[in-house]
């Protein structure tokens, strides 16, 4: 069977969930929690998380769906809170390494505050 989390429990979002390692969180709820990207792509850069360990968007098992449909129910909320609702707003969700997935702990991008190109690259 897969483990759910890397080697040691060590996943860098579930200790972001448990402020073992600061965050600079502007959003929390029992499910969920949003926080700032440390490396930001956009002047508004945030990551929406599940509080429970899910790996990506490929591993949702049918009764974490809700807590899918939660996480992007946040997207609009939190889009209206740092003022990108009006203007437009970009939502990622990278799957797998060729991807770009580099933290395997299911997170929703909300990126804004500029123009985005599209296809991306
Ligand atoms: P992805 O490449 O889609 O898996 O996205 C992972 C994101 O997590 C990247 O945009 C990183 O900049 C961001 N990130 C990595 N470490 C931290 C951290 N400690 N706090 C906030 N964001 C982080
Ligand atoms: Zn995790």
């Amino acid at each position: 069977m897969k483990p759910s989390l890397p080697q040691g429990g060590q996943c860098l979002f579930c200790r972001i969930v448990k402020k073992e390692i600061p965050g600079k969180i502007v959003y929390e709820d029992e499910e969920a929690i949003a926080f700032e990207d440390i490396n930001p792509q956009a002047p508004v850069h945030l990551l929406i998380v599940p509080k429970s360990h899910i790996a990506g968007l490929a591993d949702v098992k049918p009764e974490e769906i809700g807590t899918l449909a939660h996480l992007f129910s946040l997207v609009p909320k939190l889009a209206g809170k740092s003022g990108i609702l009006e203007e437009g707003f970009r939502t990622v969700v990278n799957s797998g390494a060729s991807a770009g997935q580099t933290v395997f702990h299911l997170h929703i991008h909300l990126l804004g505050g500029r123009a985005f190109r599209w296809p991306p690259g």
